[in-house]
């Protein structure tokens, strides 16, 4: 069964008309990323109908549906809002983790999204949306998600690599702290964790970071398929969850619109994986970190 842990998608008005809709919600380092003035964009949108048929289309069983970073607590919860149409209309394929920002009202906002039937947070960012691992609020949130068996998605720049417009860092030290700090939390890190994988190494390390996954979404803009096999000798396979990003065009040359069939295609084919790590990593961790 495979299970996509990394997608996102957005209301109707926003995917309608990006700059004018971050103009007048303040959210600009959103539109800076998704419809930049000065080069192509490489986002993707979808809507219901045609995320379902993407899932089908790449026999994908179910995906969820991330939030977004966003920087004010008011479009988090527009956000989450019309997510939760989407998850009442497909409960069966879709699990949603809730936009937050981590504020005062950080547990009235878990509390809403639980409401609204979301079952993890995610994608949050420490850089853009302004929290640490010394955040009262975060800490407040790591105890809130670590009660009630809620992972949370944090998006994880790449430590050193090529520099792109709207990259915004996230110190791994912070990263290590936040585990240190909230053993039983379950972390997941976006884009292999950014580098902190090659820390695991550190037996100290290890036995912190026990209960971080690191997601593989966006790879192929960023390395080349033998990370997934690198990525198993690091931290082990058990650590390790499949998610694509879409709608992002992670092949920008050659996909014109969203799909999750050529990287689902890619990885069995060419990541070098047994099947049983194949299983594993494509569905098999997720599920079995929902129900710990
Ligand atoms: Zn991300």
């Amino acid at each position: 069964m495979i299970i996509d842990c990394h997608t996102h998608a957005y209301p109707a008005e926003v995917v309608a008309a990006p700059r004018d809709w971050a103009r007048t919600h303040r959210e600009v380092h959103w539109a800076e990323l998704v419809a930049p003035l000065d080069r192509p964009s490489i986002q993707g949108w979808s809507e219901l109908d045609t995320m379902l048929a993407a899932m089908d289309a790449a026999a994908v069983e179910q995906a969820v549906l991330l939030g977004w970073y966003w920087e004010n607590e008011s479009t988090c919860r527009q956000q989450n809002t019309a997510i939760a149409d989407w998850l009442a209309q497909a409960p069966q394929r879709l699990i949603g983790f809730a936009a937050i920002y981590p504020n005062a009202n950080v547990i009235e906002q878990l509390e809403s999204a639980q409401a609204l039937g979301f079952r993890g947070v995610g994608e949050l960012h420490m850089g853009v949306q302004n929290f640490s691992a010394a955040c009262p609020h975060w800490q407040m949130m790591a105890a809130w998600c670590s009660a009630h068996n809620w992972p949370i998605n944090l998006h994880v720049t790449e430590t050193a690599g090529h520099e792109h417009p709207g990259s915004v860092a996230t110190p791994l030290q912070e990263l290590v702290r936040m585990a240190t700090a909230a053993p039983n939390l379950k972390l997941i890190l976006a884009h292999w964790g950014g580098g902190l994988a090659f820390f695991e190494q550190n037996p100290r390390l290890r036995k912190a970071l026990r209960n971080v996954y690191y997601d593989c979404a966006a790879s192929p803009l960023l390395y080349e398929m033998r990370v997934f096999k690198q990525m198993v000798d690091l931290v082990g396979i058990d650590k390790l969850l499949f998610g694509s990003d879409y709608p992002l065009r992670i092949y920008p040359r050659s996909q014109k619109t969203p799909d999750m069939t050529r990287y689902i295609e890619n990885i069995q084919s060419k990541s070098g994986l047994s099947p049983t790590d194949l299983r594993q990593l494509m569905g098999g961790n997720f599920a079995r970190l929902m129900h710990a």
